[in-house]
């Protein structure tokens, strides 16, 4: 697309690594409600660039010459970059107009809450979530609400307006403070962690404050409002590297599933492991929750449901949804579990990715649509993030000197090769073998394509052949089977395994005789089900040779 601040940029200054660090931040009663009433004027102006934004990006799209622009092929690429670009600059549709803009915008009393700077940062967050929506990343932009308020602010550097100085005192350790117009913000450091005061030892690029509602006002470090400050440092340098975490030396190769991972080193004990299992508590916790608020919202709102409790249909001029306090109150506690999930997640994603480049830096995996599996299996990916996962590894490799390779799928198609007969075979997504004809196998298909994967070759383009795994396949044989015999532990040791790694949940599926109820009546009339269960008493009338039948069916399946 027609990328204009790209050519009015400045000569671009070298760039630096960066890295963060986050401290808490002790904000008292009065301090709290300046702060708020800042970011307050910062939400409305950020509101107002996104909607003044929001028309320019409109008229744009509704010009003829948008649509001849996007006529030209993709294959032109200078003439259709020259024309979105012409257009962006007739319509102001550009970082550096949103500057203008917001120094149009930022007068009278805004001025006084919002620096110059920090309103050029909103600016730029306006046009990043707009121009998402411009190149067709995003279907719409969202404005801040009162309810949610603004959660962050940043600065462009730090020796002006909003900014974090530490400050050395003649006995005891230096203390921070954000200082921002008249408020001076406490820093709450913990000098003897090395993550911190390795932070604080480089020179801060700039500050960013952040607000995040608590899970209730009495929790701890919460203002009257249940909110919580923070400041994040955006560091110069790379970030602390504890002495544990190594870098090893072997090729791994990786299968990265929804919920489940298989690596397999060259050398290496190979492993299948679910991905996050320990966030599976957190989120039923959460789906609770979301439970409760479902139930929330129908007793506070009746009149918005028929009698059959169907939400009814929403046109212009109904009624507005009404909230309860309760029901206010259980969406903070979801929020904040929400955040604590997302933490946890991070941790564990940190975790994992230090156990594989202990094992090895060089890194191959399949290039996968991370969109196309939301689609596809969206409460595992939500659950999961394993498109975190990978940015995470990548950074984490590049940062010890290594390599991950990401393999485009529709080249390599490991999933369907066999490395004994060469030939492709589709599997469907239920198969999780990999058995062939020509005596390679059964073995767990996501072992498999992780073994292919730990042996393609850069120099031939990932493209795998035959002849390469011969000799490779004779030693990964063992290491595979043994880590398909930990997985069969793991699921008798009772713990829940994602269907992708091929071993149902002991017990959970096991075939059942259909002849009997599977419910005791007892059970069923304390539910007020008898009559119906009578009903079906004499459900299917299966013959036993039928029964028989089902029954060899679903073993086979
Ligand atoms: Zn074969």
């Amino acid at each position: 697309m027609g990328n204009k601040h790209a050519e009015e940029r400045k000569p671009a200054k070298p760039k630096t690594p960066t890295f963060l660090l986050e401290l808490p931040l002790v904000a008292e009663a009065g301090q709290a409600a300046r702060v708020g009433a800042h970011l307050e004027v910062g939400r409305q102006f950020y509101n107002a660039v996104l909607s003044a934004g929001q028309q320019r990006l409109r008229r744009m799209r509704a010009d003829p010459a948008w649509h001849a622009a996007r006529a030209i092929p993709r294959t032109h690429k200078q003439e259709r970059r020259a024309a979105f670009s012409a257009l962006r600059e007739r319509y102001g549709f550009s970082e550096y107009a949103f500057h203008e803009l917001a120094k149009e915008l930022r007068v009278f009393w805004l001025a006084e809450h919002l620096d110059a700077v920090l309103a050029q940062t909103l600016a730029s967050r306006a046009y990043r979530s707009l121009n998402r929506v411009c190149v067709g990343k995003a279907k719409r932009v969202r404005f801040k609400s009162k309810g949610r308020g603004l959660s962050s602010i940043e600065n462009k550097r730090n020796d002006t307006g909003m900014r974090f100085v530490l400050q050395t005192q003649d006995q005891g350790r230096p203390q921070g403070h954000l200082l921002w117009h008249d408020e001076k913000l406490r820093a709450l450091i913990d000098w003897d962690d090395q993550v911190v005061a390795h932070g604080l030892a480089h020179e801060i690029k700039y500050a960013r404050l952040v607000r995040r509602r608590a899970s209730s006002p009495r929790a701890q470090g919460a203002d009257s409002e249940g909110e919580r400050y923070f400041v994040q440092l955006v560091l110069k340098g790379l970030p602390h590297h504890k002495p544990k975490h190594t870098a090893g030396s072997d090729t791994i190769g990786l299968d990265l599933g929804p919920a489940s991972i298989a690596i397999v080193p060259r050398q290496a004990e190979a492993n299948l492991v679910p991905l996050c299992a320990e966030l599976r508590p957190d989120a039923r916790a959460i789906r609770r929750l979301q439970r409760k608020m479902e139930r929330q919202r129908r007793a506070a709102n009746p009149e918005h449901y028929d009698e059959r409790g169907r939400p009814k249909k929403r046109g212009k001029g109904a009624p507005r949804w009404k909230q309860s306090r309760g029901y206010q109150a259980t969406r903070q506690r979801k929020a904040a579990r929400e955040r604590r999930l997302a933490a946890h997640r991070k941790s564990l994603h940190g975790r994992m990715v230090h156990e594989i480049v202990r094992v090895g830096n060089t890194i191959v995996t399949e290039k996968l649509s991370y969109r196309g599996w939301q689609k596809r299996y969206g409460r595992s990916v939500g659950r999961c993030a394993p498109g975190m996962l990978i940015d995470h590894l990548r950074r984490t490799v590049a940062s010890t000197g290594g390599t991950l390779h990401e393999v485009p799928t529709c080249t390599t198609k490991l999933s369907q090769f066999c490395h004994g007969c060469g030939t492709f075979v589709p599997k469907p997504l239920w198969q999780r073998w990999h058995e062939c004809p020509c005596g390679i196998g059964p073995v767990l298909r996501d072992l498999y394509s992780a073994f292919l994967t730990a042996y393609l070759d850069p120099a031939a383009d990932f493209i795998p052949s035959c002849a390469q795994y011969v000799i490779p396949w004779e030693g990964a044989e063992a290491r595979l089977r043994a880590a398909h015999e930990r997985v069969i532990q793991r699921a008798n040791e009772g713990q829940v395994l994602p269907r992708s790694m091929g071993i149902p949940r002991a017990g959970a599926r096991l075939p059942q005789s259909r002849s009997e109820p599977t419910q005791e009546p007892v059970f069923l009339l304390r539910r007020g089900r008898l009559e119906a269960w009578k009903e079906r008493e004499n459900p299917r009338g299966l013959s036993p040779g039928s029964i028989q039948h089902s029954y060899s069916s679903f073993v086979m399946r």
